[in-house]
């Protein structure tokens, strides 16, 4: 999709920190890490974000979270919060869907 970031991130025309990437999705590190480690994990195919999860697009979805259990696993990584933020109130700001992978310290709840 034009001018949505993360879609010029998965076509590889914005550089990102990357630590994993396959034809249908691409891990990278955020620009402004919230933790010792805080990835991004997304489809290369745009979809706007969790509210727009549909049976035709819901495979992706699985499939990230195996890549996430993949490479944290890889990483070192054994204890982590996976958090997506729907919608501009959730906290939302980059409206391609997208899941943050944050360790490295400890985690409060409730979030923010
Ligand atoms: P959201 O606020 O939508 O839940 O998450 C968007 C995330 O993207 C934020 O954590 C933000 O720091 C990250 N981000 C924004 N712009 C860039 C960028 O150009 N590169 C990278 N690697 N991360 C970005
Ligand atoms: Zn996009």
């Amino acid at each position: 999709m034009e001018n949505c970031l993360f879609c010029k991130i998965a076509a590889g025309e914005i550089p990102a920190n990357k630590v994993y990437e396959d034809e249908k999705v691409l891990v990278f590190h955020d620009i402004d890490p919230q933790a010792p480690t805080h990835l991004l994990a997304i489809p290369k195919e745009h979809v706007e974000s969790c509210g727009a999860i549909t049976p035709e697009n819901s495979a992706i979805v699985a499939y990230l979270f195996e890549v996430i259990a993949k490479v944290t696993a890889q990483m070192g990584i054994r204890d982590f919060r996976v958090v997506s933020n729907c919608g501009a109130t959730a906290g939302q700001s980059v409206f391609h869907l997208h899941f943050h992978v944050l360790a490295g310290r400890d985690m409060t709840w409730p979030p923010g």
